[in-house]
């Protein structure tokens, strides 16, 4: 199909997420992409700064993960999962439990964030209802984000444009991030809620909240809030959907945080950016509790596509990639990189800040914009004409590369976010 006939036809037939057509300019037609790079139809290419979403941190087509895809479709493609099972699950299964936190020992299959998201939840709420407590509330992080279904939505902080189904929200409390300031004042808070309502989990998005331009957030501090939780039994939910997989410097961002949460939801950058696939890891005492004679004890939660044989094969051998030599020193290379560029820019007189964990990098840019401006597209643009894919939030605009970023690219983005930076009036 030539590409008028592609623009047209997506007009004629298609609903894009997070777009209000009316006024969204006409989409970006992609005809293919190859390692870091997009390519569109004039064979334009463009650094994929953003790793898609996150997701395909070991570059588009990688071979290691389109290889294990073409082996695995002609063996088993797809199975139902409720009382069956297969190799590609069972490989994955022993490696990803291998590089979880060490007190993670049960997966639980679903195809995207939110639904990992759901899943963690209504296991913290089980978990209650099975030992005979009724405990209805969940405490968030302000400015959280954890995906776009109802208890995820119901989770985030970030529900700009929620209105329409706030009426029909789970009951959410939300605490300000813990930093080593307001420390002692959020533990109080804590202390508080845990007296006056029966709790049933604390979710939180561990060292890096992305949609909320990149916050980070404490570890020391995090570290006694989810303590303190998880003294009075809540159950604690890591979101590493964006963080998980190395993008912090470690394989998951909790490695960092000395508490270690009962359940963990990952998604993203599980495939590479392959497949849709998440998992919601769990703790043996989360699990056992769900292990009972009387069959209502058991998590009845299940998707169509749970533990695609397909998905798993290609995250079985992303892992294999993950934990490769050459990833992590590109990992590595990424994060000094990183921080060597955050010290350049730092004191530079349209950056109000820069801040970096891993190969996340994000500058808070020192001008007066709303978070959904006219300004962002701009910004997208001005990007974009130069060969550089990312997405600005509001007025801060950041880069998550994939880990097969080599120093030459790191350069060609970095000279021109100083550029950008250098053109601001
Ligand atoms: C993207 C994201 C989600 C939602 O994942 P989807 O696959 O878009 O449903 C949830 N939590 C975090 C932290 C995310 O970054």
């Amino acid at each position: 199909m030539i590409k008028k006939d592609i623009i047209k036809n997506d007009a004629d037939f298609i609903w894009h997420p997070l777009t209000q057509h009316k006024t969204a300019s006409e989409p970006l037609a992609i005809a293919h992409a190859k390692g870091n790079y997009l390519y569109d139809f004039d064979g334009k290419k463009y650094f994929d700064g953003i790793s898609s979403w996150y997701t395909c941190s070991y570059g588009h087509t990688n071979p290691v993960l389109t290889g294990a895809i073409k082996k695995q479709v002609d063996q088993l493609h797809h199975v139902v999962f409720a009382g069956m099972t297969h190799e590609p699950v069972a490989t994955l299964g022993e490696k990803l439990i291998g590089i979880l936190p060490d007190n993670q020992q049960k997966l639980f299959f679903s195809e995207n964030g939110s639904t990992s998201v759901e899943i963690g939840l209504k296991m913290a709420f089980q978990y209650h209802f099975n030992k005979g407590e009724k405990r209805n509330m969940v405490v968030a992080l302000e400015n959280g984000f954890h995906g776009d279904t109802f208890g995820a939505m119901s989770a985030s902080g970030l529900s700009v444009y929620n209105g329409p189904f706030e009426d029909f929200f789970i009951d959410v409390v939300r605490i300000p991030a813990p930093t080593n300031e307001n420390l002692p004042q959020v533990l109080e808070l804590v202390h508080s809620l845990l007296e006056k309502h029966e709790i049933s989990s604390f979710i939180y998005e561990p060292l890096v909240q992305g949609a909320a331009a990149m916050q980070l957030n404490d570890a020391a501090a995090l570290s006694q809030v989810i303590r303190k939780f998880q003294q009075h039994g809540v159950i604690a939910v890591a979101d590493e959907v964006m963080t998980g997989f190395g993008k912090t410097g470690t394989y998951f961002a909790s490695d960092q945080i000395e508490a270690k949460p009962d359940v963990i939801c990952l998604s993203k950058a599980l495939t590479g950016g392959i497949m849709p696939m998440a998992i919601t890891s769990c703790t043996q005492k989360v699990y056992d509790a769900f292990y009972d004679d009387n069959l209502a004890k058991g998590l009845f939660h299940g998707h169509t596509y749970s533990g695609n044989p397909l998905g798993c094969a290609v995250a079985a051998a992303a892992i294999d990639l993950l934990i490769s030599e050459g990833i992590q020193r590109g990992v590595k290379n990424i994060e000094a990189s990183n921080l060597e560029f955050k010290t350049k820019i730092e004191s530079h007189h349209n950056v109000a800040a820069v801040r970096t964990r891993g190969v996340i990098l994000a500058i808070d840019l020192a001008i007066e914009m709303e978070r959904y401006g006219n300004k962002r597209n701009e910004m997208f643009q001005w990007f974009w004409k130069r060969g550089l894919f990312l997405r600005p939030l509001g007025k801060t605009v950041y880069i998550v590369p994939p880990f097969t970023t080599t120093s030459a690219e790191l350069d060609f983005i970095y000279q021109l976010l100083e550029e950008f930076l250098d053109q601001i009036s």
